[in-house]
């Protein structure tokens, strides 16, 4: 299985148990890609994520209706590219 198989896997047992999904566009590779969030308006989950379509790795701060990305910066050394990406459409509830 690829990685984005393996991910639309995972995803798909996320939805079976009614958890929240949100679509976003990724910064690293401007493709959509569905994000599992807290189903908790008050919830917050930070965590590495990797983007399954082009393997960019990003510590993800995911919230109810919006992911905060952020890695070391590609092109400034030193410094931090950050990104806040509201949800585009409601996947699951
Ligand atoms: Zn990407």
């Amino acid at each position: 299985m690829s990685r984005l198989q393996e991910y639309e896997a995972y995803l798909e047992r996320v939805r079976a148990t009614g958890s929240r999904v949100i679509t976003v566009t990724m910064p690293c590779c401007s493709k959509q890609l569905d994000v599992h969030v807290p189903n908790g308006k008050a919830h917050e989950w930070t965590s590495l994520m990797e983007c399954p379509h082009c393997g960019t790795f990003w510590m993800s701060r995911k919230k109810h209706s919006v992911v905060g990305l952020g890695r070391p910066s590609p092109e400034v050394e030193g410094a931090v590219e950050r990104h806040v990406l509201v949800s585009e459409k409601k996947v699951t509830a």
